[in-house]
């Protein structure tokens, strides 16, 4: 879901050879790759180097002791090291749960891009050891298996650029009530909708509505002029600019770069993006705005008073 990136990624996975290299001693000769080509393998690689290891697992079926030697706790290089200097906080499959690493605590699961069962020679293959959340990697993922024909990898590909969470509004008490809206995550990428569909995401975000939720009740708080009036008073100080302002604001960050470094960042940029089609589906499902379309309102709003927030969409509509 979102890209993993860091500067020193190469010197990672340069190291990552170097420590395990002579643990890995009986990497049989007759193997057309190096140790070191299938270790360091870049995902385009790893298909390559899949696609020939297809029918030889017996052959290289100790590689997974190998794996489980490095997810043990041990005072030699192992996954903790390599979580730790990754510093992937928050899962990149679903953008939802943390992976902080805390030493002799708590780390990623490592996900296997290609399962290890399938393809063990790629058992301790660095790109196809993905940082991830419990429920992502044990519970929804288990021994399925990816290709980078059929899945995104989030390595090489930003999810972010070919999906996109919006809101549907279901009734006119979106403002107050979980229960007015859904949210929808589309994509017409197909490895995006594997990705959608094996981890559940579209149904595992609804869980998070009451998040949408505040953000909707914060654009009727924050109005545009009451933004100006903070940002006069605290521009340089508490606030770097405007888009500071509402990253404070909606409690996500909301730059493409750094929607890795929070959970629910994707869900509350986008969202954010959509506000103007909100706008637009506010006309056109709650006839806010926009007399003689079919009416879907039962009661007439009670309080005319400017504050009242249905009167707030309508003001807002028009600008
Ligand atoms: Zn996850």
């Amino acid at each position: 879901m979102v890209k993993i990136t860091h500067k020193n990624i190469d010197i990672f996975v340069k190291a990552h050879f170097n420590n395990l290299k002579d643990k890995l001693k009986e990497f049989p000769n007759s193997c057309k790759y190096s140790l070191e080509e299938v270790i360091t393998a870049e995902p385009k690689k790893l298909h390559e180097i899949a696609e020939w290891a297809e029918g030889r697992k017996e052959e290289y079926k100790f590689m997974i002791g190998k794996y489980k030697n490095f997810t043990a706790k041990k005072k030699e290089y192992n996954a903790y090291d390599l979580a730790s200097k990754l510093q992937v906080n928050v899962c990149p499959y679903c953008n939802i749960n943390s992976t902080f690493t805390i030493e002799n605590g708590t780390r990623p699961e490592f996900d296997h891009f290609y399962d290890k069962a399938s393809y063990p020679i790629l058992s301790l293959s660095f790109y196809n050891l993905i940082p991830s959340c419990h429920i992502c990697n044990s519970s929804l993922k288990g021994d399925k298996n990816f290709s980078l024909k059929t899945h995104i990898h989030p390595y090489i590909d930003s999810f972010d650029e070919v999906a996109k969470f919006s809101l549907k509004l279901k009734n006119s008490s979106f403002y107050h009530s979980i229960e007015g809206f859904y949210i929808e995550l589309e994509t017409t990428d197909k490895r995006a909708k594997s990705i959608i569909e094996v981890f559940k995401l579209e149904d595992r975000y609804q869980k998070h509505r009451d998040i949408i939720l505040e953000l909707i009740q914060k654009k009727f708080v924050y109005d545009s002029s009451y933004l100006d009036k903070l940002l006069t008073k605290y521009e340089g100080t508490l606030f770097k600019n405007r888009e500071d302002l509402q990253r404070v604001i909606s409690g996500g960050y909301i730059d493409s770069n750094e929607i890795g470094k929070r959970p629910l960042s994707k869900l509350i940029k986008d969202i954010l993006e959509d506000y103007y089609n909100i706008k637009y589906k506010l006309i056109v499902d709650l006839n806010i705005g926009k007399p003689n379309q079919n009416k879907k309102i039962k009661k007439k709003p009670s309080n005319n008073s400017k504050s009242h927030p249905r009167n707030f969409w309508k003001n807002n509509l028009k600008a």
